[in-house]
This record gives structure tokens, sequence and C-alpha cells, in this order.
């Protein structure tokens, strides 16, 4: 009330994609905006806002229908479907939501939008507003789809493509699978290089990374576009502890299980467990998930592994009672609170954009295990650029074996690489803090974008 009387800088509306990927870092961007002082609305689906689990938050909410108000993305036909229909519906129910905060104490200046959702740059424009879009994966990525959008990188591709992004050469299998798999998930491709359609015309490109993660490639992407890097797009309270309730994301599409993680790591020793997880979408094959499982077991370890509720009929028979003494398996968890606890050691991961950040934000050190998406790319610069962990190698069914991941988990707990893991994830944790105190890369950016919003 306070503020809408002395007035905010300006009033950004924060347009998500409704997955919790998505969500999450569009979230913690918003908040990093009000603790500057400009209101913010974050828009998510009439679905998702009816569903997801919320915390209290500063941030108001509003939504649109992406045209399936009964079941979001899973009442779809195809991906296809889904977003030709969220495209039309979206854009209308957009446009009446703008209409109807014209209004407002203090209207709308600027969408920023999920470089998912590009169609809301012409509603911005219709309505002569300001349009940011805010890119959700790594720079590195992002330049491999900018790249097959411009027609630079031709997809198929051939076995032996190398595409040298800065001076780190790739092959194709630490491409996006969309890429490197062409034709696998043709609409995902689509949506991915669809990023690019009408990127020129943004007024500002907000991307999920830090300047010092991913210099070379934010180098060469800002001569393209005025580019800024926001993140790690993670909760203040766990790195500059400059936004003093901002101690989770705050929304949840699974409901967590935190009582029985917590009781299970406050009884570990320090740097004892493993912990699990592929994130909110990844399916992983049934030998896959049975590979891990007696990998797990042969690794003597403590375990902590989020198997969503869909996933949990791929796990061996009795694997969670047979391994109860060692290993907890629940649905789903709040990570960052897992992340940042003490007993954990390693986590092994299918290195989703959020999850990379988020260990590396921790210094917690990884062990890669990549299913599809961006993934594969995220998992060469663990391993070999940011040496923050190891990736499992494959076997010719592209399947991580169990005496893989038995190895991994025992080389970054105990062996000397470990040793050498551990110290690197320690001073990226450092820089990610750096880059959204106050002065930080980061923080310098988020700072330019409001300064741009804001009528001099
Ligand atoms: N996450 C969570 N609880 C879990 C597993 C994941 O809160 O049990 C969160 C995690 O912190 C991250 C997000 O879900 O912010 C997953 O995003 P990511 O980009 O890593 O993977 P995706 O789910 O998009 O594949």
């Amino acid at each position: 009330m306070e503020k809408e009387r002395i007035g905010y800088r300006a009033h950004c509306l924060v347009l998500t994609y409704p997955t919790q990927g998505h969500i999450n870092p569009m979230l913690e961007f918003s908040k990093r905006l009000e603790h500057k002082g400009v209101k913010v609305t974050l828009v998510t689906t009439y679905f998702i806002s009816n569903t997801i689990h919320k915390e209290a938050t500063t941030i108001a909410l509003e939504t649109i229908s992406d045209g399936y108000d009964e079941g979001g993305r899973a009442k779809a036909e195809s991906i296809h479907a889904y977003l030709e229909r969220f495209r039309r519906v979206g854009s209308q129910t957009l446009a009446e939501l703008l209409e109807k905060l014209s209004s407002s104490s203090r209207p709308v200046d600027c969408i920023v939008y999920d470089a998912f959702l590009p169609w809301a740059l012409d509603v911005a424009k219709k309505f002569g507003l300001v349009g940011a879009v805010l890119f959700t994966q790594s720079c590195a990525v992002d330049n491999i789809y900018y790249q097959v959008h411009k027609g630079v990188l031709k997809v198929p591709l051939s076995e032996t493509e190398i595409l040298l992004l800065g001076s780190l050469p790739l092959e194709p299998q630490d491409m996006p699978s969309f890429v490197s798999d062409f034709g696998s998930y043709s609409a995902f491709l689509d949506i991915l290089v669809g990023q690019f359609s009408n990127v020129d015309k943004a007024d500002c490109v907000l991307v999920n990374t830090f300047y010092e993660l991913e210099q070379e490639v934010v180098d060469w992407m800002e001569k393209i576009w005025p580019l800024g890097t926001i993140g790690p797009t993670i909760p203040s309270m766990f790195l500059d502890k400059r936004i003093e309730d901002d101690k989770s994301y705050g929304f949840s599409i699974f409901k967590p299980n935190m009582d029985a993680c917590m009781k299970w790591l406050n009884d570990s020793p320090k740097g004892s467990v493993v912990y699990v997880s592929f994130g909110s979408s990844a399916a992983l094959e049934v030998e896959q998930m049975q590979e891990l499982a007696w990998g797990l077991r042969m690794s003597n370890r403590c375990f902590l592994w989020i198997v969503r509720a869909s996933e949990e009929v791929k796990l061996p028979k009795s694997f969670v009672e047979e391994t109860s003494e060692k290993g907890l398996v629940v649905r789903w968890c709040s990570q960052l609170e897992v992340l940042a606890h003490e007993a954990v050691g390693c986590f092994v991961t299918h290195c989703g954009w959020n999850s990379t950040l988020e260990a590396l934000s921790f210094g917690v050190p990884m062990v890669a295990v990549p299913q599809w998406s961006d993934q594969s790319t995220n998992a060469k610069y663990i391993m070999d650029v940011w040496k923050i962990g190891l990736k499992a190698p494959v076997d010719e069914k592209g399947l991580v074996r169990r005496d893989a991941l038995e190895h991994c988990v025992q080389e970054i707990m105990e062996g000397e690489r470990g040793k050498e893991i551990k110290k690197n994830a320690f001073k990226w944790r450092k820089l990610a803090k750096e880059a959204v105190d106050d002065g930080g890369s980061s923080d310098k950016n988020i700072e330019e974008f409001v300064a741009k919003l804001v009528p001099s």
C-alpha cells in the first residue's frame, strides 16, 4: 500500500511459460525487480494458478488462458496443438488483462515475457509497451538455437559436425537433443528456434545466466542484441541475502515432502548423502532407471532420490523397501533446501539449467546424467568448462550403467578429481553470489534494465 502511494519506478508484467523450470526464474527475477522499486505482476495460466502450491509472496498474480483451463498442457493432443492454441487464446486474454490493468493506479509499462512465448512481444507493441524477452536457458544453448535459426548450423547435423562456441568445440552429442537427434521432438525444436523469430524487435534481451560464467558467448551475443545477464535467479537468501524474505521460489507444481527429507538429511553426516533428481519433466527409460537404482545400491552410500509419481513404476520391484536403511525416495522436495543442506555431498542430476545454476550457486559437485533438451550442453560445460562435475559415460545404447554411476559418485565423494571439483565448485559459488550482489554484473544489468523503464 505504502509503495502504491509513494509510487513505483515502473510496472512490469512478467509472463511465464507454465512449467516449473520456467516459472522459478521468472518469479525470482520478479522479486529482484520489486526490490529495485518496480511493481511486478506475475502472469501465469489459469490452470497453473489454480493447481500450484503457493507460498505467500508480495508479487501480485494474474492469469491468462492457454486455452486449456481444465488441465493445461496434458489436455492438448500435442505440444504443437498446445502452443498454437496458447498463442491464439493467450494473445487475446493477455490483451484483455492489459485493458483491465490500464485503469489501475499504476498502468503497465513493460512486458517481460518468456522466450517460449514470442507472440507476447506483438501484444506489448500493440499497447505501446516496452517488450523484454527473458531466456531461461544458458547463453551457450541459446546461441546454438540461434545458429540453427540463422541457418549457419544446418540440421540434421552431419556426424562430424563441430560447432565452435567461443573457444569450445562442441560435437553433436554435446548439442541439445532437439538439434543432435533431429526429428525426435520437432515441435520442441520449433519452439526453441522460434525464440529468435522476432528477437530483433525486442527492446531488451535478458538471460538467466551471469557474465563471468559465460563470458565468451555473452560478449559475442551482446554485439547482436541489447543483452543483459540477470542470473542466477536463485532466492536471495541463498546468495547475497539482500531480499530478506526471499528464501524459496514460493511456487511449486508438485507438493514437496520436506519433513521426510529434512529429517533424513539432519540424521546424516556432513557431505555423506548423494542427492538424485531429474527435475520436473524428464521421463527416464525403464532400463536407465533400473541401472541408476542398482548403481546407487552398489555405491553403498546414503541417498535421497526424487522420483516423481509418474516415474515410480520404473523403479525395480521392492527397491524402496530393500534400500530403506540407506536411502529415501520421495516424489518431490524443495530442491534448494536440500542442496543447501550440509549433508549433501554430490548431486546426480539431469542438468536442467535451473538445477545446474542451483548446484553451482551452492557449490555442490555434480554427476551429470543428461536426458534430453539442453541438458547435454549443460553437462559438457559442467565437466569441461566450469569443471564442477563429471559427466557419467554412456554405453552404445546411450544408457549410464550401474558401475559407471557408482564410479562417478565414488570419484566425487572420495577421489582426487573430487577434490579439484569441490575447489572449483567453491569458486563458482563465490562468483555467483558476487554477480547478484550489490554492484555485481547481474545486479548492474538489472539496474540498467529498470533505468530504461523509468522515463527520464
Ligand atoms: N525442483 C524442486 N524439487 C524437486 C526437483 C526439482 O523444487 O524435487 C526444482 C528445482 O529447484 C529447479 C526446477 O525444479 O528449480 C527444475 O528446473 P530444471 O531447469 O533443473 O529442470 P526441468 O524441470 O525444467 O527439467
